[in-house]
């Protein structure tokens, strides 16, 4: 297979641990999956200071985005190499030289978690090709499989007390659901718990990159509501207006984020989009993750500024 299975993803970030002892590392993540898969993270860097400000990028969250994990890899790769041998990067027309290189290994950690959700991985390269959940077996053993681990987080996930009836929100309590069942409680799967586990573990995290590859497009905070600065009160955290929630161009609630964060997260969502475009031209366009549809228990959307 052209793609690499999960078991291939494993031993390629441990090889990459092994060659690059001084720069890379490799971090055991704590909860095995429904099928007894152990994951790990690989932090990239090469800081010799105090420990730097930290950027965690996930891919792999769903099953049938198989490309995200392989680039992954190959990023943490390349940059190891990249540092390793004093040299630049290119991709396509896009070109990174050896300073940049250099200054991007020494002043951040990356923390690398190439497949967040390998049992749903497999079962997609092996079974059924557009599966997307993990595979959490059916409570009572009947046929109705797998949580969307992107509906899973502890954001607004409960969408029946915490949204508006008619926001159209995207996830279900309904275990059928073939693609966002958001799970029977909050965090409740492995593969959920291993990212929070992340986050907790390296305070440091200032940053969250969720690598998928459905749509093209890059999309930052918020998800719940259409962003607006003015009104600190409306906030996801006020239960005052959960029933007015996720509502697209209402005038009764808009998720707040200062307008600094906005600001940043704007703004590298624009430098992301740029380097995308100097490769091969393809310009995704950057968007608030709302205007894809309202969404709970997102990854990027359970830490705030997160992208
Ligand atoms: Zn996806």
């Amino acid at each position: 297979m052209a793609y690499l299975n999960v078991t291939e993803i494993e031993s390629a970030v441990a090889a990459l641990a092994a060659a690059y002892p001084a720069t890379a590392e490799l971090i055991a993540c704590p909860n095995a999956t429904h099928e007894s898969r152990q994951t790990h993270m690989l932090r990239v860097g090469a800081s010799s200071g105090p420990a730097p400000e930290a950027i965690l990028v996930l891919g792999g969250v769903h099953a049938r985005e198989w490309v995200p994990p392989d680039a992954l890899v190959s990023l943490a790769a390349d940059l190891l190499e990249a540092y390793e041998l004093g040299t630049g990067l290119r991709y396509g027309g896009k070109q990174f030289t050896a300073d940049e290189v250099r200054r991007a290994m020494e002043t951040v950690d990356l923390f690398v978690y190439p497949c967040v959700n390998p049992d749903g991985r497999h079962h997609s390269q092996t079974a059924d090709p557009m599966w997307r959940k993990n595979r959490r077996p059916h409570p009572n053993g009947g046929g109705c499989v797998g949580v969307d681990i992107n509906r899973n987080f502890d954001f607004l996930w409960d969408h029946l007390a915490k949204f508006a009836a008619d926001s159209g929100v995207n996830t279900s309590a309904n275990a059928c659901d073939r693609n966002v069942y958001r799970g029977p409680s909050v965090a409740s799967e492995p593969e959920t718990r291993n990212v929070t586990w992340a986050l907790d573990t390296y305070p440091r995290i200032q940053w969250l990159v969720d690598v998928h590859s459905a749509v093209p497009v890059i999309l930052h905070s918020w998800g719940s509501d259409q962003n607006q600065t003015a009104r600190p009160d409306q906030t996801f955290r006020n239960g005052a207006f959960d029933t007015v929630r996720g509502r697209a161009n209402d005038t009764v609630y808009g998720e707040y984020i200062a307008a600094g964060d906005l600001n940043r997260c704007a703004t590298i969502s624009q430098r992301m989009n740029d380097a995308v475009k100097g490769v091969r031209g393809d310009d995704y366009g950057v968007e608030q993750a709302f205007g894809l549809y309202p969404t709970s228990g997102r990854a990027t959307t359970s830490r705030s500024a997160g992208i």
